[in-house]
């Protein structure tokens, strides 16, 4: 018999567990979820389902029902708080549960503003779990006043909520421009004028000095002085990879759980998959925090538990929903130094090179593009610059250039 135990019951969790079962693992298999909630798909949180149009049910990644068929024993609102990596035990409570394999998908934890500047008052939030959007959707409404801080995606999927249902929205980033860490300035563009046209008041290179308020949050001071009235806060200034329990039970942490290519932690019993996982990558070790990421790299694992022996080499996807405006992104825009535009009827993409590589392609209400981007980056493929920038090239051709 052999148990195979897997903390977190999120994206990446069960993909993980669901990959054992179809990979011929037979033997006991428990899911372990700090959430009340069956594993659930996050993106809507900031999307459809924060803006009411998507139901609770269609968040859930598999009916709850499908855990129990498949002898997958799912342990919810269950944190574990302790793992003994010598013994080979896991603590929930009063509980002890012995494995003899571990895998953490843990994810990842969103900074919060800190108390001493009101981050702790009610009405402030955060966007990382079910619980975080109900309790703060009831706010979403009409003629409210609503602060985001930080310009990214989290913060500009939740600008474009609150400014559809009425609001009125005010969005803070205190880097020079919106998506400074994650796209082109030509993207951030994109996205500024796209709120600003849907009443968005985004200030770039400004901050939150403090909040205000006695039971509630009423206002901000802003770091240029400008002083808010407010009746919410949402606070999307990034998130920290889950790695406390690794760390206490003695496991390689760098930019989160440190893995080899195969997911193997520094204990050659423990893997881990998702958020809250840095793996080899191209000479350099990275952790994504993206759906394609915790499935893909999950699946890899729950293979490599079986004994497949295989490295994970990501083909990084993501994408944002905001207004009707649908962001597709291929690759991983990371050392480039040239960004070519490539404007047709109706969509936009921008493709990122170093040097004469392809690296990466935002696609902006630009399935094709994106379509074509991700196939050129699996292949290893470069079209040339002045290819991708002229309207008339036909994009399915640079697949067989
Ligand atoms: C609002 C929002 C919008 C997003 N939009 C997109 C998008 O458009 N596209 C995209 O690609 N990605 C998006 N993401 C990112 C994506 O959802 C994550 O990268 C993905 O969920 C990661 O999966 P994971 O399993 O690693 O972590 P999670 O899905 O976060 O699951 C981790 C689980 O582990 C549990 N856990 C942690 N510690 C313990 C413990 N000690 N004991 C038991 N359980 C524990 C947590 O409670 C959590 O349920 C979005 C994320 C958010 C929050």
């Amino acid at each position: 018999m052999s148990h195979i135990v897997v903390i977190g019951a999120g994206q990446a969790g069960a993909s993980l567990v669901a990959k054992l079962r179809s990979s011929g693992h037979a033997d006991d298999i428990t899911l372990i979820g700090a959430e009340p909630a069956p594993p659930y798909q996050r993106p809507p949180l900031s999307k459809g389902y924060l803006l009411g149009e998507m139901a609770r049910e269609r968040l859930f990644l598999r009916p709850e029902s499908y855990y129990a068929e498949n002898g997958i024993t799912l342990r919810l609102g269950r944190p574990v708080t302790a793992i003994d990596a010598g013994r080979k035990t896991v603590t929930l409570g009063d509980e002890t549960l012995a494995y003899d394999q571990l895998a953490l998908t843990t994810g990842s934890v969103p900074r919060r503003l800190p108390a001493a500047i009101g981050g702790d008052l009610p009405g402030v939030h955060v966007v990382r779990t079910l619980a975080d959007v109900d309790a703060m959707a009831p706010g979403v409404a009409q003629g409210q006043r609503v602060l985001i801080v930080g310009g990214g995606y989290i913060g500009l999927e939740a600008a474009a909520v609150c400014a559809k249902s009425g609001m009125q929205v005010t969005l803070v980033e205190m880097a020079e421009r919106i998506l400074q860490r994650v796209a082109c300035p030509e993207t951030s563009a994109y996205f500024r004028d796209l709120h600003r046209a849907h009443g968005v008041d985004i200030r770039e290179g400004v901050g939150l000095s403090h909040l205000t308020g006695e039971d509630h949050v009423t206002g901000a001071r802003l770091s240029d002085g400008s002083d808010l009235s407010l009746d919410m806060v949402i606070v999307g200034v990034g998130i920290s990879p889950g790695t406390g329990l690794a760390e206490a039970a003695g496991l390689d942490i760098e930019n989160g759980i440190r893995t080899n290519a195969q997911g193997r932690t520094s204990d050659p019993t423990i893997w881990a998959a998702g958020d809250c996982a840095s793996f080899p990558y191209k000479g350099a070790r990275i952790r994504l925090e993206s759906v394609q990421n915790a499935i893909d790299q999950a699946e890899c694992v729950a293979e490599n538990i079986m004994g497949a022996g295989r490295d994970y080499v990501p083909e990084p996807w993501f994408w944002s929903d905001q207004y009707d405006t649908k962001l597709q992104i291929a690759g991983l825009n990371t050392g480039y130094d040239a960004v070519v535009t490539r404007q047709t009827d109706g969509s936009l993409s921008h493709w990122y090179y170093a040097g004469e590589t392809l690296l990466a392609v935002d696609a902006i209400n630009d399935p094709r593009g994106y379509m074509v981007g991700k196939r050129l980056l699996s292949m290893g493929k470069s079209p040339g610059k002045a290819a991708v920038a002229d309207p008339a090239t036909d994009l399915k051709a640079l697949l067989k250039a």
